[in-house]
């Protein structure tokens, strides 16, 4: 075990690496390639193939039936069978169609029974709990697959702990490693983390790892301590054009899907809605909403982590058991969080853009943008966490009528929630009409 003295100097080091920052929120440019399928409430399974066209692992396709995996989504259709034979991948796909499952299957599929221990695969996301939900996919998918360990690193909590994990002879010495890049790049530093034999690089979130210069020079830290040789995948809903050019620089003739025409990210089983709301009456229309509408789970967004906890114990104090994630909070308590409302412990969760992405919670069916998002891109993977592979889903946004503060670390966005809505029509090509008095339950519920 790591000496105290040596954890302090790693945990000090590490308050100068990046993690995620909900406040500073992005300028992505979504866009294309293919649609999904579309059939009725389920429009994401391609019927082209079954999954066992793949030819996985038999240990691979028992966990996939296990799991309720019927059809492949069109990525996973697009991707699995380049991804098993090795080669680099970007790829976008809609916001919850699947796009963990092409990595995790195909990084199971070609893992290796070594006979020595090392590290094969590394993920890295830019959020703590989407770390934290990705060794969940893992671990469910590897149920077959005895010799599969996974670990998953991220920062605010205890280092010498993944150190531990890391020790060389260690029981819990994983051959998949999940983590954020401020984590990952202290235990490489530290020589904890040794990728020297890793075989499978894969960022998730991908556009949101390389867009601030921070983040990726932590990414690009850790990517260098792996072979040249090694399997590169990149993965994300929204990919701008930039990105992609920074992002194939990590690779070597990559398979390359892009959603290009934009209205084709939208996501057809969700209704979106917007109401033009008050500062000051946007509690009691919130209050309203939660009374009349049905719901199985319900995330509220706020745009800064103090709005987050007032708007937590106002509905608390109103009579709404709910939950909140936030930046501020203790990192032990935000995966408790995640998991217990994951567990479906609680049905209301008031949260900042930590939660804005990749966060996959089935029962959530409505999103309420109590604070409408600070661009398109964000406003596009915020409504995503409803209407998950396909399912109905409900999507509310209040627009204020005075500046919007608390983005871009507690400045003001440029643009006001109504032109963010006018550029997320335009964009994505949807129409969000105002929000009526009445909406038919059968909209947005699955029957
Ligand atoms: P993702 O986009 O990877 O976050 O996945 C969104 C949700 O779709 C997750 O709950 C997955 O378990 C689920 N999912 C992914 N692929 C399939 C599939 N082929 N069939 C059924 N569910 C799937």
């Amino acid at each position: 075990m790591a000496d105290n003295k040596d954890e302090k100097k790693v945990d000090e080091a590490e308050e100068e690496l990046v993690d995620f920052e909900e406040d500073g929120e992005n300028q992505e440019v979504a866009a294309e390639k293919k649609e999904g399928a579309k059939a009725g409430t389920t429009y994401v399974a391609v019927n082209i193939a079954g999954f066992r066209d793949f030819l996985l692992k038999p240990e691979l396709n028992r966990a996939i039936t296990d799991n309720g995996f019927e059809h492949p989504s069109e990525v996973q259709h697009q991707c699995i069978p380049q991804a098993i034979l090795g080669q680099d991948i970007i790829a976008q796909a809609k916001s919850g169609m699947g796009k963990t499952a092409v990595f995790v299957l195909s990084t199971l599929h070609q893992l290796e029974d070594a006979d020595e221990k090392f590290v094969q695969c590394m993920v890295m996301v830019h959020t703590r709990e989407l770390a934290f939900q990705i060794k969940r996919e893992y671990v469910r998918f590897a149920k077959y697959i005895t010799f599969a360990k996974i670990a998953v690193f991220y920062g605010g909590i205890n280092i010498g702990r993944d150190k531990e994990i890391l020790r060389r002879g260690s029981d819990d010495f994983p051959n998949i490693v999940v983590a954020t890049p401020g984590r990952a790049l202290a235990l490489t530093r530290d020589g904890d983390l040794q990728l020297n034999r890793c075989k499978f690089f894969v960022l998730d979130e991908a556009d949101r790892l390389l867009e601030k210069l921070d983040m990726r020079k932590d990414v690009q830290e850790v990517f260098v301590t792996c072979p040249a040789s090694k399997q590169v995948m990149m993965f994300s809903a929204t990919l701008p054009k930039d990105i992609r050019e920074t992002a194939k620089k990590f690779m070597k003739d990559p398979l390359e899907i892009y959603v290009d025409s934009q209205s084709k990210l939208t996501l057809h089983g969700l209704q979106q809605y917007s109401s033009d709301v008050d500062e000051h009456k946007k509690n009691r229309k919130l209050t309203d909403l939660l009374d009349s509408l049905e719901f199985n789970q319900v995330v509220i967004f706020v745009r800064s982590r103090d709005r987050c906890e007032q708007l937590h114990w106002l509905l608390t104090d109103c009579g709404f058991p709910c939950t909140m994630i936030h930046g501020s909070m203790d990192q032990e308590e935000r995966i408790k969080t995640y998991q217990s409302f994951k567990d479906f412990k609680s049905r209301i969760c008031v949260a900042t853009d930590l939660f804005g992405r990749g966060i996959d919670i089935e029962r959530v069916n409505i999103v309420i943008q109590y604070d409408m998002a600070p661009d398109p891109d964000t406003y596009l993977h915020r409504v995503g966490r409803a209407g998950r592979f396909g399912t109905k889903g409900l999507a509310i946004c209040f627009l204020g009528g005075e500046r919007r503060g608390g983005y871009g670390g507690g400045g003001f966005s440029d643009l006001s929630d109504k032109e963010v809505m006018r550029q997320v029509q335009d964009r994505f090509e949807v129409e969000i009409k105002p929000l009526p008095d009445k909406i038919s339950v059968d909209s947005y519920m699955q029957s």
